[in-house]
């Protein structure tokens, strides 16, 4: 039998069209470089998705707003207090600014006015601000000395948990109060204001117990008055929390 004569060029077309069948079509006839730009995209993909990568729901809390300036308090509450910037500017009964002095040394951040709040534009001036006006005393402060605030300055209905986008549309305004403050410390009341602040999803049982920094000023987390009224047994731990405070701000002074 006669063997075929095959030239190099008809050799070459059969191995190509062999490997394109397979499906490696791509790895023979690929320039380098053209691969690299590929390679290139692909980790530049992969690097935009580790950025875009969910870590947790306050990560944008803090994202650059071109907020305004004020000189004091008041006239950041009087530029502010018609606020609509998110649906509960509708729903509230009252703007709720914060209250208390001006040049506090300790700033007590809770989550949102509640019922009793809304109805009277001051912060934790129902059950859980009455207890909050006891552990005041028992620090030997009273809410003239320090300064208390919210991280929303209106009521979500029927008391719910404020949404992300409420929280990112008016934390700006409490970080203008703690600029305007200055306070010497933080402390945050409850798993939402600790979180909201420090910009985490950790659990409040991890948050409590240590330091951490709110703008370079040290912050501490502890129980919302409301959890003591349910939860009596945690009042120790807030007052531990109290006392940490109190030898802190004696060694700052
Ligand atoms: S909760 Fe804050 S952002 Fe929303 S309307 Fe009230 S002040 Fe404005």
């Amino acid at each position: 039998m006669d063997t075929p004569v095959v030239n190099l060029t008809e050799l070459l077309r059969r191995a190509l069209t062999a490997q394109v069948e397979l499906g490696l079509g791509e790895m023979v006839i690929t320039p380098k470089a053209v691969r690299k730009t590929a390679e290139q995209k692909e980790s530049e993909t992969i690097s935009t998705k580790k950025q875009a990568a969910p870590g947790d729901l306050f990560t944008t809390l803090e994202k650059p707003v071109a907020e305004p300036e004020y000189s004091s308090l008041e006239e950041h509450r009087a530029a502010i207090c018609n606020c609509r910037l998110c649906p509960l500017g509708d729903t509230r009964t009252t703007f709720v600014y914060g209250v208390g002095n001006p040049n506090a040394d300790i700033l007590f951040v809770g989550e949102a006015p509640g019922r009793d709040e809304d109805l009277q534009g001051e912060p934790f001036v129902g059950r859980a601000g009455k207890l909050l006006d006891k552990i005041l005393a028992a620090m030997e402060l009273s809410r003239n000395e320090v300064y208390i605030a919210n991280i929303l300055k209106c009521r979500p209905p029927n008391n719910r948990d404020p949404l992300p986008d409420e929280m990112e549309k008016c934390f700006p305004y409490l970080r203008e109060q703690v600029r305007l403050i200055r306070p010497k410390m933080i402390c945050a009341l409850g798993r939402i204001a600790g979180q909201a602040l420090l910009k985490t999803s950790t659990p409040l049982g991890r948050l409590r117990g240590q330091w951490h920094e709110y703008e370079g000023i040290p912050t501490i987390v502890t129980y919302h008055p409301a959890a003591l009224l349910r939860f009596p047994t945690y009042k120790k731990g807030t007052w531990e929390d109290m006392q940490t405070l109190l030898e802190r701000l004696k060694q700052s002074r």
